[in-house]
C-alpha cells in the first residue's frame, strides 16, 4: 500500500519546499523520455477492473460499453498557483485529491465512477519524477474507488503544471439524482462536517508564511491531522448512496459540497425553485474546527458556510423519511426546503433569520476575522 496518510509529511523535512527536489534526487528531464515514452512509464501495468471498460490506455479512443445505463461525465481542471500550491502540497496528494473531486460529482448525481481519463500539462521545471509522484496518487485514488485510468493527454506547457481529470460514471436512469428536484418541506441532509478542508488550508497558509521567514523552522502541524487531512486528502462520500440505499429512501435533489455549504444549498434551491431554512445549531462542525477558528479568530459559522472543499454530499429527502435516517451518525438534517417565495435564509442560534448568500450570509462578511 502507497502511504498517503497525513503522518507521512513529517518523514520529509523540511517540509515547505517544492516536494518534489527534495525527496527524489533524481531529476530525468522530460525530453530524455519523450512523450510516448512518459506516457508508458505513467500508465504501466493498469490492469481493468470494470466491465464497462472495453479498452483503456493505448489506442486513439477509450471504448466504453454502458450496457442499461445512462453514462454521467464530470471533468475538473486545476492550475498551479490558482487551485493549487506546490509549496505545501505533495505531489502524490495533488493527484489523488484531483481524481477524488471528479469521482465525488459522480457520486453526487447516485452513481458510481468507472472511468478516469488524465489530461496533463508540465514545464521543464518538473522532472519525470515529479509526474511519476501524481501518478502514484492518481493511481491510489483508482484502485481505493475502483476505477479504471482509461486515457488521458500529455503535453508540454510553458510555466507551471495543469491538470485536467474527466471521469465517467454510470447509473441507471431512474437512479439519478439532479439538482433540481426538491420539494418544498423536504428535509436538508448532509454527510459528515464542514469546514475542516477550509481550517486546513488556513494552517497550511500560516506555516508557509513562517516557513518564508524562516526556512529553518520546521512547521507545527501537529494536533492539526484532522483537517490538513481534510484539506490535503479528502475523500469522495462513496458509501453515502449506498447507505441511502439500504436505508430504503431516495434524495430529490443532491449536490457535493465542493464550494461551501452557502452556495450548494443556493443552487439546489434555484435548480428546483425552491426556497430553504437551514439552522446554525444544526451545521455539523467538528471540535478541531471550532478550537481552530478560535485560535485564527473566525467565526465558525463563516467557515462552514463558505469554507469549501470538504466533499460532503447535501442532499434532500422526502419528510416522511425522516425515521429513516434520523439516528445515522453519518447524516444529518440541518434545515428544510421551503416555497421559492420564502427566500433563503439561516436561522442564526439567536433565532434571526439572515438571507444566505453565494458567499455565506448578508450582514456577517464585514464581521469576518471577529471573535464570535
Ligand atoms: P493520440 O495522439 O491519438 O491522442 P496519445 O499519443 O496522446 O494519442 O495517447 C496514447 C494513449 O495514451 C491514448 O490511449 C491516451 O488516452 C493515453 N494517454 C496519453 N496521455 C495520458 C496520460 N497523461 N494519462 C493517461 N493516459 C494517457
Ligand atoms: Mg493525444
Amino acid at each position: 500500500m502507497i502511504d498517503l496518510s497525513i503522518s507521512f509529511l513529517s518523514k520529509f523535512p523540511p517540509y515547505f519546499r517544492a516536494m518534489f527536489e527534495d525527496k527524489n534526487p533524481q531529476r530525468t528531464p522530460i525530453s530524455s523520455l519523450g512523450e510516448f515514452g512518459l506516457i508508458d512509464l505513467l500508465t504501466e501495468n493498469i490492469k481493468l477492473k470494470n466491465p464497462s471498460t472495453l479498452t483503456g490506455i493505448g489506442d486513439d479512443a477509450a471504448v466504453m460499453d454502458p450496457g442499461e445505463n445512462v453514462v454521467l461525465t464530470s471533468t475538473d481542471m486545476l492550475i498551479e498557483g490558482i487551485h493549487f500550491d506546490l509549496s505545501y502540497v505533495p505531489l502524490k496528494h495533488l493527484g489523488y485529491k484531483a481524481a477524488v473531486v471528479n469521482f465525488s460529482d459522480i457520486y453526487a448525481m447516485n452513481g458510481k465512477p468507472t472511468q478516469l481519463y488524465v489530461a496533463l500539462a508540465a514545464s521543464n521545471r518538473f522532472p519525470v519524477e515529479a509526474l511519476e509522484e501524481i501518478y502514484v496518487g492518481i493511481r491510489m485514488a483508482c484502485q481505493v474507488y475502483g476505477v479504471d485510468l482509461a486515457g488521458g493527454d500529455t503535453t508540454a506547457s510553458n510555466s507551471g503544471l495543469v491538470l485536467s481529470l474527466t471521469a465517467n460514471g454510470l447509473a441507471k436512469k431512474e437512479d439519478v439524482v439532479y439538482r433540481k428536484g426538491a420539494k418544498a418541506t423536504d428535509l436538508i441532509v448532509m454527510s459528515g462536517d464542514i469546514g475542516g478542508a477550509y481550517m486546513g488550508l488556513q494552517v497550511l497558509e500560516r506555516e508557509k508564511q513562517v516557513f518564508l521567514v524562516n526556512p529553518n523552522m520546521q512547521p507545527e502541524l501537529q494536533g492539526n491531522e484532522y483537517v490538513l487531512e481534510r484539506q490535503l486528502k479528502p475523500e469522495a462520500r462513496k458509501d453515502i448512496p449506498e447507505l441511502l440505499a439500504a436505508l430504503g429512501t431516495k434524495p430529490t435533489a443532491m449536490i457535493d459540497i465542493s464550494d461551501g455549504l452557502s452556495s450548494e444549498i443556493l443552487h439546489l434551491c434555484k435548480n428546483s425553485n425552491v426556497g430553504c431554512r437551514i439552522y446554525e445549531e444544526r451545521i455539523p462542525i467538528d471540535p478541531t474546527v471550532y478550537n481552530l477558528c478560535e485560535e485564527f479568530k473566525m467565526n465558525s459559522t463563516t467557515v462552514a458556510l463558505n469554507g469549501g472543499e470538504d466533499y460532503e454530499l447535501l442532499f434532500t429527502i422526502p419528510i416522511e423519511d425522516h425515521d429513516k435516517i434520523k439516528h445515522n451518525p453519518s447524516l444529518t438534517v440541518i434545515g428544510h426546503i421551503t416555497k421559492a417565495e420564502e427566500g433563503a435564509y439561516l436561522i442564526t442560534r439567536a433565532e434571526q433569520a439572515i438571507e444566505l448568500t453565494a458567499r455565506g450570509w448578508n450582514g456577517l462578511d464585514e464581521s469576518e476575522g471577529e471573535e464570535k
